[in-house]
């Protein structure tokens, strides 16, 4: 578990839409997130080499534990490499 201190300012504007704003780490996580953005490579890369229990039960035993459903929702959110992109149409697997 990481725990970070954020800074947060309130505007003084009373017809501001924002009215509060949060301090934000874009090198590190992503808005709203939950996981930092190395967590979610780090999941990526051992679901794509084994399957969503299989990663589930690995990064748990590293200390990273997660749901094999959290796995397959992050291994969807990759984007295909470019040669299968290409050969989408193709009906041999890449
Ligand atoms: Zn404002």
């Amino acid at each position: 578990m990481l725990k970070v201190r954020v800074g947060k300012w309130i505007c003084p504007e009373v017809s501001c839409p924002q009215r509060i704003f949060a301090e934000r780490f874009p090198e590190i996580v992503q808005r709203y997130a939950r996981m930092t953005d190395r967590l979610i490579e780090t999941l990526q890369s051992v679901g794509v080499t084994t399957n969503g229990t299989d990663a589930a039960r690995i990064l748990s035993l590293l200390g990273m534990p997660t749901t094999a459903k959290t796995i397959i929702r992050r291994v969807l959110q990759l984007s295909l490499p470019e040669d299968c992109r290409s050969l989408s149409s193709a009906t041999e697997p890449c």
